[in-house]
């Protein structure tokens, strides 16, 4: 199942499902329903709500960094840093 202590199961879906689905549901990969799932897990689950929502200023953040022609590596430090970051709260 999952062994994020902050997630439940709730509405529909579980944190698995919303987890494994996070990239496809960030860029809009996904069918409306399925999309309305996750969305209604994220409004009851605090733990997968504030995986998302980390990984969506990730994604604003490397998009504006990208223009700038950032090497990856800075990339993969940011995100490290960011994740060191979200771990503490
Ligand atoms: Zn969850």
């Amino acid at each position: 199942m999952t062994n994020n202590e902050d997630c439940v199961d709730v509405g529909a879906g579980n944190c698995d499902d919303a987890l494994a689905r996070l990239y496809e549901y960030l860029d809009n990969e996904m069918d409306d329903a399925t999309a309305e799932g996750i969305r209604s897990h994220l409004d009851g689950c605090g733990g997968c709500h504030d995986r998302f929502d980390f990984e969506r200023r990730l994604k604003v953040v490397v998009k504006q960094r990208l223009e700038e022609d950032v090497p990856q590596q800075f990339i993969a430090k940011l995100r490290h840093a960011l994740e060191e970051e979200a771990a503490r709260h």
